[in-house]
């Protein structure tokens, strides 16, 4: 079966466009700084983002812990979301193999850390603390429901964080999706950090791949970890091509997969035991909750979801991710929508309700 996959934007695989583009890439080895592709492909990533350079490492999670290692030294502090995907999701790396420590700060519902916790979060000097160096921020904010962090926002936190010789970096796995939202460009939204994260392999539909953007300096040092790393690949110019198409021909597009997004909530809206989340979807995430305490749980509607051919993302026992990307097509909507409804229509019945 053929499954329709909402599960994540990370199930999209490379468009024709792009298996033709990996099938003629010119090569070499990028280790040596050799392969032309991957040069151009960094070269294209740092203009849209305003930086001075940029480098292509395998996944978002070695993006971010690179950039963190080149920021940081052992022994320094952090300062992430509470619902951060470099703090839940990417294993304790930046601690397991930077010796980083982290500050946890609550993420606000539309995903900012407010900036009176920043605030009394800096360390003073004191040889009891660690210092603190960094401050990471997520946009969009994956956990928070897709949400869209403004720049004036991101503006405030980082001359905050200049003013107390603090670094900043952004982590835009989705970077496009929140620049698409706003009708801005990603520039804009990459402006006020130090570095930039961001993916080709989510709604982008390349297969793999990464970009770390700032300075020249800093890139050069992020070179260094990435090797470190066991990051550094040889003839990736296949990779990066896909990359190139994803940057060239796939941004403006985002816009259909937060239309059909707004629709497919519509279609969901009122049916039984479901309610969409508040202001969801913000990008190409709806979040979806059923009755906290109701026997009907996510896990029981996927997997009578997913017999219909179905799939979409439990996160928690109550709360749904539903995520829309290239290879979710009108009828897709549709079909997805039905199913919804007669699941829970079947289930509420079983349940007696
Ligand atoms: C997916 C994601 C990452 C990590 O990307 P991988 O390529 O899966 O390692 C980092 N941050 C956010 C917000 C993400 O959604």
């Amino acid at each position: 079966m053929k499954f329709i996959d909402l599960r994540s934007d990370t199930v999209t695989e490379p468009t024709p466009a792009m298996r033709e583009a990996m099938a003629k890439a010119e090569v070499g080895d990028d280790v040596y700084g050799e392969d032309p592709t991957v040069n151009r492909l960094q070269e294209l990533a740092a203009e849209m983002m305003g930086k001075e350079a940029a480098l292509f490492v395998p996944s978002g999670t070695m993006g971010n812990l690179a950039s963190i290692l080149a920021h940081c030294q052992r022994g320094d502090e952090v300062i992430v979301g509470d619902k951060a995907h470099t703090f839940l999701y990417e294993a304790g790396g930046i601690s397991a193999l930077g010796g980083i420590h982290s500050c946890q700060l609550p993420n606000q519902p539309d995903g900012t850390i407010a900036l009176e916790h920043l605030q009394a979060a800096i360390r003073p000097k004191d040889i009891h603390q660690p210092p603190t160096r960094l401050i990471a921020l997520e946009n969009t904010h994956n956990r928070c429901g897709g949400v869209v962090l403004s720049p004036a926002y991101c503006h405030k936190v980082s001359e905050f964080a200049r003013e107390r010789g603090i670094l900043t970096h952004l982590d835009g796995a989705r970077i496009f999706n929140a620049a698409i939202a706003l009708g801005i460009s990603a520039k804009e939204l990459a402006d006020p950090f130090d570095s930039v994260t961001f993916c080709l392999s989510k709604a982008l539909c390349a297969p793999v791949g990464s970009l770390i953007c700032g300075s020249r300096d800093f890139i050069e040092r992020v070179r260094r970890v990435r090797k470190q790393l066991g990051g550094g690949m040889r003839q990736v110019g296949v990779l990066a091509a896909a990359g190139i198409v994803a940057l060239e021909t796939m941004i403006d597009r985002l816009a259909e997969d937060h239309a059909r997004a707004k629709r497919l909530a519509q279609k969901l809206e009122g049916a039984p035991g479901l309610k969409i989340e508040s202001g969801s979807p913000a990008t190409n995430m709806i979040f979806a909750q059923l009755e906290s305490g109701s026997p009907i749980t996510t896990k029981k509607v996927c997997d009578a979801l997913k017999e219909r051919g179905v799939l979409v993302g439990a996160i928690e026992p109550h709360r749904f991710r539903i995520v829309v990307h290239y290879w979710i097509d009108d009828a897709a909507v549709e079909i997805t929508a039905q199913a919804f409804w007669e699941v829970l229509k079947t289930l509420k019945t079983d349940h007696g309700a």
